[in-house]
């Protein structure tokens, strides 16, 4: 329970602001967390010990600096950044969402995204008082392609959002559909791939050829996902321009060095996402035989899953110890459905376990 906000205070909030529902972080305390896209796996001992060391040699008296600098050209070579494109870094991707509405707050200015899709759009738009249009998916989760194209043509958003992969959907975007749209916004367009490392494919190719599209990523589903780092690639002149809205040293010399760490050991990250994957396929499989459950293909770190009876099977899981989320009351077409993040092996067997008890 929140306490109430004495009548002097409250005046001074913004009344949306206090209508509005926070961020939801759901307890896990005991449970099994399969309810945020987190890499179950972390670093092996030897190498968290010698990331320990290399952070307690920090000096933290001081603004952070070089070390930033240095994050932000390992993340563009480690992401093969395209040749005239500049980058910048966010505390997560979240606060570039952010960044993106605050430096596009012009008047009349909108922001579009396929629904249901990452709140975080839609939620940077509220905060920044800009309109928010959601389009929605079909049935089936694909983009509306007509649906798209006729908002796009009415609103004429400054913004369009594509997750690519989508969440809580984890689907792709068909290319040609993407092209279409590129090409018919008026404004920008942001493709977040924070689920690339588990995705087939990816737009970064692309980025050099349409100066209004930006290309936003992230650490946290590499396995950085406590370490807050992401990152806004584009055209140099549009980069520079969001760049300046940024609170200043807004990523730490601790999250800056966690983040050259985990550069350096790239190849074990990248083993980790390739087991991931593995797991996801077996994942998928078990789940497509299980009676009750529809399931749909996935490119991302999660599975989106129907089920007769989304509340009682998710407070069921939760009794037997396992944290999904809940997705079924974000948007009607999730109506019953439960995403699952992709665990390690042990841990997808007590998911499925849970689950198939519940259903
Ligand atoms: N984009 C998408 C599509 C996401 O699902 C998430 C988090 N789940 C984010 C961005 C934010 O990631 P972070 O702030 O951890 O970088």
């Amino acid at each position: 329970m929140t306490q109430q906000l004495p009548d002097h205070l409250a005046r001074l909030i913004r009344q949306d602001v206090q209508s509005m529902q926070a961020y939801a972080v759901q307890d896990a305390t005991g449970l099994l967390k399969l309810d945020a896209m987190e890499n179950p796996y972390g670093l092996p001992p030897a190498l968290q010990a010698e990331l320990g060391r290399r952070l307690g040699a920090l000096p933290l008296n001081r603004y952070p600096g070089e070390r930033v600098h240095a994050l932000a050209d390992a993340l563009a070579a480690h992401a093969k950044l395209p040749e005239g494109c500049a980058l910048m870094l966010g505390n997560g991707s979240d606060e570039l969402i952010s960044l993106i509405a605050m430096a596009c707050d012009v008047p009349g200015a909108s922001i579009l995204a396929p629904q249901p899709g990452f709140v975080m759009y839609a939620m940077s738009a509220q905060l920044q008082g800009l309109r928010f249009i959601g389009v929605d998916l079909t049935p089936e989760f694909d983009l509306d392609e007509a649906a798209m194209l006729a908002a796009i043509e009415e609103h004429r958003p400054s913004v369009i959002y594509l997750a690519y992969p989508n969440n809580p959907t984890a689907r792709l975007w068909d290319d040609a559909v993407i092209e279409r749209i590129v090409q018919a916004a008026p404004g920008l367009v942001v493709i977040d791939e924070a689920y690339q490392p588990f995705s087939s494919r990816s737009y970064i190719d692309r980025l050099p050829r349409h100066p209004h599209v930006l290309l936003m990523r992230t650490l946290s589903k590499f396995g950085l996902a406590g370490v807050r780092i992401g990152y806004l690639a584009g055209a140099q002149a549009l980069i520079a321009q969001i760049d300046k809205v940024r609170p200043p040293y807004n990523v730490s010399v601790l999250n800056a060095e966690a983040g050259l760490f985990a550069l350096e050991h790239a190849q074990e990250y990248e083993a980790q996402a390739a087991r991931i994957r593995e797991e996801r396929g077996r994942l998928l499989e078990a789940l497509s035989r299980m009676a009750g459950v529809r399931t749909w293909p996935s490119d991302a770190n999660m599975i989106l899953v129907r089920v007769p009876d989304a509340d009682a099977v998710f407070r069921g899981m939760k009794q037997r110890g396992v944290l999904v989320k809940n997705v079924s009351r974000l948007h009607p077409l999730l109506a019953n459905c439960l995403r699952l993040t992709v665990g390690t092996p042990d841990d997808n067997a007590q998911m499925l376990r849970a689950l198939q008890e519940c259903l």
